[in-house]
């Protein structure tokens, strides 16, 4: 079938496979750039289909040949409709693997559930014996608790008081005002349970309990700051609680014995930051700055240096007072949040395809669904049905 772009709001229902293996070539181009990295051998990823945790996987693989077992929520094609961006990128990834000699298997379920959790234990007991380094990469708008049944739904939401920004209709090229009501108690719990640490937790204390953790195991979750003009809704607001509740859990694990950390990354066009309001306004006016300062990165140009730098680097890894690793030393560096913020004051409809990047944005999200890469020729029919080489 001839595959286009089909965008409701800020997801597209449509995949190109043969954009999405594009994208995850260019991405293992690039780690191939760089120097060898040393660390991990035997890598877990969960949440290893797109954004960060892709990323991560590939760098892991690529740059430090390393074994990747990841785990991920994608749909295959059915009659009629292309399987999901990240089922593709994850068979490109595995064909890419597979052709380099390296292991690759995949897992596709619920990260949240005790079954996928069990089979992923028992694939690392069969294939590996233990694993060296745990990414947690998930985003997710619910969660379905194991143990007592109850779905929790995540939502993003200011705190206390009514939010009211700019914010922009990315397809439409327009600047609007929007407001979002304020959560209830009952949403911040329920926020929590979904993007807080309990099932990273629950993940480390399984599979410690299985004995499949190496003695000096490494584990790492992502969160983002940002600046001032995202905190109410970002950082002061239900996903800014759940991120305090992922912090602290990288100082339980730790207290348990394990080297725990999160990981402060930048803002990047992903499915999940799309999804928040004023923050695609946002992404892309600090684009325009970075990429203007020479400073611009993407996942993989982030997660090669959370690995080179900061997680292996060879003193020991660098944190900020608080604990953290910082990947968004570039985005927070105060002339580009100057510069933000001069342009935040005057973008609207009519100068923002002048002071935004606002085309980066939409190249960036249509990359996401394999649409809009270079050297692809989306007039051609192409086969949707993808298998996954490690379920075949
Ligand atoms: P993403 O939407 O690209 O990736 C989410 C991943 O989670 C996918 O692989 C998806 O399949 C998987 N997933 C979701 N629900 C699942 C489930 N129930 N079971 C198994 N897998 C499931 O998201 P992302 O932006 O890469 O976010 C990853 C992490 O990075 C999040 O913690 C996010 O807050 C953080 N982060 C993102 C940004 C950003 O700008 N995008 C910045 C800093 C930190």
């Amino acid at each position: 079938m001839v595959i286009a772009p089909r965008i409701r709001g800020f997801i597209c229902t449509t995949a190109h496979p043969v954009g999405c293996a594009r994208q995850v070539h260019e991405q293992i181009e690039y780690v191939r750039r760089q120097p060898v990295l040393s660390g991990p051998k035997r890598v877990l990823v969960i949440g290893s289909s797109t954004g960060y945790g892709l990323a991560t996987r590939i760098a892991a693989a690529f740059g430090a040949g390393a074994a990747t077992l990841g785990v991920c929520f994608e749909r295959p094609a059915e009659e009629g409709r292309t399987a999901t961006a990240g089922w593709y990128n994850t068979a490109a990834f595995e064909n890419e693997a597979g052709a380099s000699g390296l292991y690759a298997k995949t897992v596709v379920g619920d990260a949240f559930s005790d079954d996928i959790k069990a089979r992923v234990i028992e694939m690392i007991r069969a294939d590996w014996g233990q694993v060296d380094l745990v990414v947690y990469s998930l985003a997710s708008p619910r969660r379905l608790d194991p143990r007592t049944g109850q779905t929790w739904m995540s939502v993003i939401k200011p705190i206390g008081e009514r939010f009211t920004s700019k914010t922009v209709d990315v397809q439409q090229s327009v600047v609007k005002e929007v407001s979002v009501e304020p959560a209830t108690e009952e949403e911040v719990a329920n926020t929590v349970a979904v993007m807080g640490g309990e099932d990273w937790a629950l993940w480390m204390d399984a599979m410690r309990a299985a004995g499949v953790l190496s003695a000096d195991v490494t584990t790492v979750a992502f969160s983002y700051i940002g600046p001032a003009l995202t905190h109410s809704i970002y950082r002061d607001g239900t996903i800014g609680l759940a991120k305090n509740h992922l912090e602290q859990t990288a100082r339980d694990l730790t207290a348990r014995g394990m080297r725990a950390y999160v990981s402060v990354n930048k803002a990047v066009v992903t499915q999940s930051s799309s999804a928040i309001p004023v923050v695609p306004l946002y992404i892309s006016l600090v684009f325009r700055v970075m990429k203007d300062k020479g400073l611009h990165e993407g996942c993989i140009e982030q997660m090669v240096r959370l690995l080179a730098d900061r997680l292996y680097a060879p003193d020991g890894t660098p944190v900020d007072e608080r604990g953290l690793i910082r990947l968004d030393e570039h985005e927070m560096r105060p002339d580009v949040q100057a510069a933000v913020a001069g342009l935040w004051r005057q973008v609207d409809t009519d100068n923002l395809a002048d002071l935004a990047d606002i085309d980066g944005y939409r190249g960036d999200f249509l990359r996401l669904f394999g649409f809009a890469s270079q050297g692809v020729d989306y007039d051609q029919d192409v086969e949707a049905q993808v298998d996954l080489p490690s379920a075949l």
